[in-house]
C-alpha cells in the first residue's frame, strides 16, 4: 500500500491512481450495459489514459471487463509482456509493424484494408497459426475503418483466408464520430450504415464473436448502439465524456486520477510584482505568492496560463495559475494568506473534496478533459491507491 507513504520520489508532485474507482467504474459500466447482453472492452491505450496501462488493465479485468482495448499494437504486446492474457484488440495498425508478434500473442488485430489483411496473412502463413481478425467499417467517421464501397471486396478476402485457415475473422466494429453529442444525426446514419455493413458481411458467411462501435458516450446514452460489446475508454477513469452530456457522478462513475503537487517556495512580495515568463500576471497588492513544482513539460496545459484551478492546503478558494505555466513550474497568487511550504496543492481529483476536476482544467485550457489526464507526463510518479480488489465493498455480489 503506497497510499500516503511520503518518500523522496512523491514530493514534489504525485498523480495519485485510485484503482478502487477504477474497478467500481468498471463494475457500473458492466451494469449499465447488462440489459443489452453487452460485455465491456475497458480501452487501456495511451498509458491508460495516463493512469498507467498495466495496472489499469489488471484493475479492469479484476472487475469484470472481458475485453482490453489498445490503439497500437505495441501497446498490446506490453501487456502481454506484462502477463495479460486473455481477449486483447488492438486497432491501429500501419505498414511493416510487427504482425507476426501479434498472431503469436494471439491478439485480435484490427483490419481496415487490403494492404492490413495482405500483412496479417502473411504473418500467419510464417507462423503456421490462425490469426484473429476484426474488419473495421468507416460507417461514417471519415477516419480509419474501410468506406461502405470497399467492404465487399475486404469481406471477400477476409473470408478467403478464413477459408485458408490464415484467418479467423473474430469480429465486425465500427466507430462513433458524435456520440458525445445526442441526437446528432450522424449517430442514426452511422447505426444504419454498421447494420448494413455487417449485414453484407454475415450474409456473405463471416459469423464474428463480436460486434461493436460504442465508445464511452455511447455505451453511457446509445443502448441501441451496444451490441455485444461496448468500449468504454475515459468513463473507465471516471470522467465523462463530455460535460453536456453529464457529470461523472450522473453516470455512477468517479474520478481516478488526483494531481498534486507540494509548494516548493512562500514569499512575500509588493504590489505591482510581475509574475512568471512576460509579465502576464502583476500582484494587485502585497501578497504571497506559491510555487507549484509542475509545468508544461508535465503536462500541465501552457493554455491554461492565467486560468489553472489550484486548491491549495486544507481548502476555501480555489488559487488560479498566475501569470504563464512555465516549463517545470507555475505560480499561484495566495492572496497573502500565510501557507507553509510544503502544503499540498491539488490540481485536480474526484471534486468532492473541494478541489478541481481535470474538466476544470480542460475548461481552463480550451481542451477535454482526455487531453489533460492522457499528457501528465512520466517525471509525474503514479501512485496506486486501493491496489486490492478484497477492498471493495460488496464486489463479490456484483452479477452483472
Ligand atoms: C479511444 C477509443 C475508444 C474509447 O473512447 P472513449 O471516448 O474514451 O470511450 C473506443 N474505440 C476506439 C476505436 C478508440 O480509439
Amino acid at each position: 500500500m503506497t497510499g500516503n507513504h511520503q518518500n523522496s520520489r512523491h514530493v514534489r508532485a504525485r498523480a495519485e491512481i485510485d484503482l478502487g474507482a477504477l474497478r467500481a467504474n468498471v463494475r457500473a459500466l458492466r451494469a449499465r450495459v447488462a440489459p443489452s447482453g453487452a460485455q465491456v472492452m475497458a480501452v487501456v491505450k495511451s498509458d491508460g489514459y495516463g493512469h498507467g496501462m498495466v495496472p489499469a488493465a489488471r484493475a479492469a479485468r479484476a472487475a469484470g471487463a472481458r475485453w482490453l482495448g489498445t490503439a497500437t499494437p505495441h501497446e498490446a504486446l506490453a501487456l502481454r509482456a506484462a502477463g495479460v492474457d486473455g481477449p486483447l484488440m488492438c486497432w491501429l495498425w500501419t505498414p511493416g509493424d510487427p504482425w507476426d508478434a501479434g498472431v503469436e500473442a494471439d491478439l485480435d488485430m484490427s483490419v481496415s484494408a487490403l494492404w492490413a489483411l495482405r500483412e496479417v496473412t502473411g504473418a500467419a502463413r510464417a507462423a503456421g497459426r490462425t490469426a484473429r481478425v476484426q474488419l473495421k467499417a468507416d460507417t461514417g467517421l471519415g477516419r480509419n475503418g474501410c468506406q461502405p464501397a470497399d467492404w465487399p471486396e475486404l469481406v471477400g478476402a477476409a473470408l478467403a483466408a478464413q477459408e485458408a485457415g490464415e484467418v479467423r475473422v473474430t469480429g465486425l466494429w465500427s466507430h462513433f464520430a458524435c456520440a458525445d453529442e445526442p441526437g446528432h444525426p450522424s449517430i442514426a446514419a452511422q447505426l444504419d450504415v454498421f447494420h448494413e455493413m455487417v449485414a453484407h458481411a454475415e450474409k456473405e458467411g463471416v459469423d464474428p464473436e463480436v460486434r461493436h462501435i460504442a465508445n464511452s458516450a455511447a455505451a453511457l446514452t446509445l443502448p441501441d448502439a451496444h451490441f455485444d460489446l461496448v468500449r468504454p475508454g475515459i468513463a473507465t477513469y471516471g470522467i465523462s465524456p463530455s460535460p453536456e452530456l453529464g457529470r461523472p457522478a450522473d453516470f455512477g462513475l468517479r474520478p481516478v486520477m488526483t494531481l498534486s503537487a507540494s509548494l516548493a517556495l512562500v514569499k512575500q512580495v509588493p504590489e505591482g510584482h510581475g509574475v512568471s515568463y512576460g509579465h502576464t500576471y502583476h500582484t494587485s497588492r502585497e501578497t504571497t505568492l506559491g510555487l507549484v513544482p509542475l509545468g508544461y513539460a508535465d503536462g500541465i496545459p501552457r493554455h491554461a496560463s492565467g486560468r489553472g484551478p489550484v486548491l491549495v492546503g486544507e481548502g476555501g478558494a480555489w488559487r488560479r495559475v498566475a501569470g504563464r505555466v512555465a516549463m517545470d513550474q507555475f505560480v499561484v497568487d495566495l492572496g497573502g494568506e500565510p501557507v507553509a511550504e510544503g502544503t499540498r496543492a491539488v490540481l485536480f481529483g474526484p471534486g468532492d473534496r473541494g478541489e478541481p476536476t481535470a474538466e476544470d482544467w480542460a475548461e481552463a485550457a480550451g481542451t477535454i478533459a482526455y487531453e489533460i489526464v492522457t499528457r501528465i507526463g512520466a517525471r509525474v510518479p503514479r501512485v496506486y491507491l486501493h491496489e486490492d480488489e478484497d477492498e471493495d465493498a460488496g464486489a463479490g455480489q456484483e452479477s452483472a
